[in-house]
């Protein structure tokens, strides 16, 4: 019998009901926008500057990343996406914010955290605030040292109630699993979790 596995990332609820998984938990895109420092700038940050990661939410924040090849990233933030592929602030699709908006569990998150929505979103529209956040942990950092880079998506999945899975939440229904939140930082390459899939599809798991 053929087995699968699906890691769709944004789109792995439309996949895994499909298979005839359950409907919840949704995946709610997020995208996450950073800066880079200018060059002249780099040699402010000599390590990965983190913050104490907030028990509330799964993101953690605007920090400083260097990188391999000496690009240092400040970021990212964290603010709805209007598409599940949106990558671009002008990407829009009516058809797909129409579900999110549909969808009980977003309606309950936007109520509980709006007011951390609100905060993110002045720090998406406004240089000054996003340089702000970078502030906390590098007081030298001017506007002029931060340069618009990459941004990326987050497939975050949402509780029905409203609440951010802050975990892998793994699901069989017969020969396929579904990896439905598949969260940072670094669990996404682990070899233990590899392992758990495959357990969970060869039956030695009990279902979640
Ligand atoms: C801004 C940002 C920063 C991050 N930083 C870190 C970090 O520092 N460290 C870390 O560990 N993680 C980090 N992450 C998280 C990490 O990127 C994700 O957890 C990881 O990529 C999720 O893996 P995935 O395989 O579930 O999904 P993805 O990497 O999104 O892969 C899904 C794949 O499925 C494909 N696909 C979609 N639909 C279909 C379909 N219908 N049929 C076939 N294929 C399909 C897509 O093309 C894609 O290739 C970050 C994420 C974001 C957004």
């Amino acid at each position: 019998m053929d087995e699968v596995v699906l890691c769709a990332g944004l789109q792995v609820d439309r996949l895994a009901e499909l298979a005839g998984d359950a409907h919840a938990p949704r995946i709610v895109p997020f995208r996450g926008e950073y800066f880079a420092l200018v060059p002249e700038k780099r040699s402010l940050v000599n390590g990965l500057v983190y913050p104490v990661p907030d028990p509330r939410y799964p993101f953690l924040g605007v920090h400083l990343t260097p990188r391999f090849d000496g690009e240092v990233l400040v970021g990212p933030n964290a603010v709805l996406a209007l598409a599940r592929e949106g990558y671009r602030r002008r990407d829009v699709s009516v058809r797909e914010l129409a579900e999110i908006v549909r969808y009980a569990g977003f309606r309950r998150f936007a109520r509980q955290h709006w007011r951390t929505g609100v905060a993110e979103m002045r720090g998406s529209l406004s240089k000054r605030a996003f340089t702000a956040a970078a502030q906390r942990y590098v007081p030298e950092l001017t506007v002029a040292d931060m340069v618009p880079a990459a941004a990326g998506i987050r497939a975050q999945a949402l509780e029905t109630d409203g609440s951010l899975v802050d975990d892998f939440r793994i699901s069989r229904t017969g020969a396929v699993v579904a990896v439905r939140n598949a969260p940072s930082p670094a669990a996404t390459s682990s070899l233990a979790i590899a392992e758990h899939i495959v357990d969970t599809l060869l039956g030695r798991v009990a279902d979640s």
